[in-house]
């Protein structure tokens, strides 16, 4: 551990063989198509070369899905959807207390679980993500060696029984929801099969390709006798075209909870109206507002980093302004406590 390999994730698309007949399912075929080459991304959205200067030569490479680049406005440098996922150069200047395991969950995993909560384990389900955010905590992490999925769950079910007490599993990665349906459905049997009570998926899938909810996949949510909380991860408005109110408003007769976490970041989200915004929208397409991160330390997203005090006073103003339901809770990671903190 603590040696950061590059994550295997960033061209995966299914983790099965499919026979050449089948054509893939639409969200698959998504992810194939999506947007790995700077230069294609600059010319769909009508900027020039300069417009955002050259991309950074980074490990963690450019991933975008064609359908969130749809929602984002052409010749707009400044663009918040663009802003979250463009290789910036400014991820190549050192930054102090910005480091490349910032939450230091590293060193808590084993065979693809993370004990980090009491009550409550997570497991690396999938290396893979349907967009790469610049910002992304485990974007260091050493997916290749920590997949709970090896040997068929195995290793990653003995872990969690293990913890003795768990109720609740947290399938996180990269993006759960980058399994196959017939994965997921295998998945979810194993866990069943053990006292859990609730299954939460920390996914992206929903909001970057939102074909990801497709009949499969309620079948698998509604096959399960576990509890199933879906927290997305969202941070403009402008991410929730129609497609992606369509997706989630389907997910939701589905699941015991349907959330939202977001990073406050510079530049996308930093003010009052861009948050309030952000929790009206979500709420017409069934989310309720979760969690309103600060930016996990990590190196090479310096440059997102908004101060504690700005974030208290923009809270501050949430309030103000939305009722009690649609302000998210502002919180930070902080390695070795036992849950998020909030920040008053
Ligand atoms: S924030 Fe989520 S979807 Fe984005 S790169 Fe990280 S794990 Fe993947």
């Amino acid at each position: 551990m603590g040696t950061h390999e590059a994550p295997i994730s960033h061209a995966v698309t299914s983790t099965e063989p499919r026979p050449e007949t089948l054509p893939l399912p639409s969200w698959q075929a998504a992810l194939q198509t999506a947007v790995r080459e700077p230069g294609e991304l600059l010319r769909l959205l009508e900027l020039s070369p300069e417009a955002l200067g050259a991309p950074a030569d980074v490990s963690f490479p450019l991933l975008v899905p064609r359908g969130f680049v749809a929602r984002m406005r052409k010749g707009d440098p400044h663009d918040p959807l663009l802003k979250q996922i463009w290789p910036d150069t400014a991820e190549l200047e050192p930054a102090e207390g910005f480091t490349p395991d910032p939450v230091r969950e590293q060193g808590l995993t084993a065979g693809g679980v993370i004990k980090k909560y009491p009550g409550r384990v997570l497991l690396i389900a999938s290396g893979a993500c349907p967009l790469h955010c610049r910002y992304c905590f485990r974007r260091d992490f050493p997916y290749a060696a920590q997949l709970a999925a090896r040997a068929d769950w195995s290793a990653a079910l003995a872990e969690l029984r293990n913890a003795g007490n768990a109720g609740e599993a947290i399938l996180s990665g990269g993006d759960p929801l980058s399994l196959s349906n017939r994965r997921l459905g295998d998945l979810l049997a194993r866990l069943a099969d053990t006292p859990l009570t609730t299954v939460r998926f920390h996914t992206r899938f929903p909001i970057a390709i939102p074909e990801r909810v497709d009949a499969g996949l309620l079948r698998v949510l509604r096959a399960t006798r576990l509890q199933t909380v879906l927290v997305v991860h969202t941070n403009h408005a402008n991410e929730l075209d129609a497609t992606v109110e369509k997706a989630l408003t389907t997910l939701k007769p589905e699941l015991a909870a349907l959330l939202n976490q977001s990073v406050l970041l510079r530049g996308i989200n930093d003010t009052a109206a861009a948050l309030a915004l952000l929790s009206e929208r979500l709420f017409a397409c069934g989310v309720l507002p979760y969690y309103l991160h600060l930016l996990d330390r990590v190196a090479g997203a310096a440059h997102f980093d908004v101060d504690e005090a700005t974030a208290i006073e923009l809270v501050a103003q949430l309030r103000s302004r939305l009722p009690g339901y649609l302000v998210p809770r502002l919180v930070r990671e902080i390695p070795g406590e036992l849950s998020k903190t909030p920040i008053a």
